[in-house]
């Protein structure tokens, strides 16, 4: 039949699913009237489709690649067809012309595959470091807590009333512990004005040396608070007295407010 040779082009995307539905109406259509050799076409393309399936390494091609596939294979004939380089039909056999298709296709699927398991190894190396980070801080968080436990629980820690001066009557009460630093913790603690902060000082017992700044904390809605320094800035017989301050968000390197608390280390 003189008009089937319009089809044939059609047909390995037509095996594939990937034709428009205008185009596939077409070859639906002509396949309608009974063309056995465009049938036989069809039948063929299906098979090696189903090649092509077995051979991927995974499932047959998504929906999605199929298109972009097509789309690929259809740039790639324009770009080609020129007259003068565009051999005439008869001198590509059938067989050969879908066997390079095959290979074609298949060699587009497979660059595709391995740019999507490329993405998927980053994603999943991505994924691991941000888990093995979490696991670092999480055992961090927890060898902060046995200090914290150990500071509060060993009798040996060093014991330090904190007096409040001023308008906070309210004591807390650290613990010093010569192996694992300093806790404190305080009940119905009086909330700093906005965008201010409790900051603990560390007072050295040398004469003229100034008071070296610690940590950072706010109460939290129930007032308690709970301050933990594992390397004071000085060692037990070294300081004179630790004290807390009212200072701005981020803290101070010297104290700007009247002392709130402060205790007699030694
Ligand atoms: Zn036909």
């Amino acid at each position: 039949m003189k008009n089937c040779d319009q089809f044939r082009d059609l047909i390995e995307a037509y095996a594939l699913g990937a034709l428009d539905p205008q185009e596939r109406a077409a070859v639906e259509a002509h396949l309608a009237t009974g063309c056995l050799d465009c049938a036989k076409a069809v039948e063929e393309a299906r098979w090696l489709v189903s090649q092509l399936a077995y051979a991927a390494p995974e499932a047959a091609p998504s929906d999605m690649l199929k298109g972009r596939l097509m789309q690929t294979v259809r740039a790639e004939a324009q770009s080609h067809a020129k007259p003068h380089v565009m051999p005439s039909k008869s001198a590509i056999p059938f067989w050969l012309w879908t066997a390079v298709a095959a290979l074609l296709l298949f060699s587009i699927y497979s660059a595709w595959n391995a740019r999507r398991l490329q993405d998927e190894i980053r994603q999943a190396n991505d994924r691991a470091s941000q888990l093995l980070a979490e696991r670092q801080k999480a055992e961090e968080d927890l060898a902060d807590a046995k200090r914290q436990a150990m500071v509060m629980m060993d009798p040996s820690s060093h014991k330090i009333a904190l007096w409040g001066e001023h308008a906070h009557p309210e004591t807390l009460e650290a613990k010093w512990h010569s192996q694992f630093g300093v806790c404190i913790v305080g009940d119905k603690v009086p909330m700093p004005s906005a965008n201010h902060v409790l900051q603990l000082w560390f007072i050295p017992k040398k004469e003229g040396m100034p008071p070296m700044p610690s940590a950072m904390v706010r109460p939290d809605a129930s007032g308690k608070i709970m301050i933990y320094v594992s390397a004071p800035p000085e060692s037990m017989d070294d300081t004179k007295a630790i004290a807390i301050t009212e200072e701005p968000a981020g803290g101070s390197g010297w104290p700007t407010t009247p002392i709130l608390w402060s205790g007699n280390v030694t």
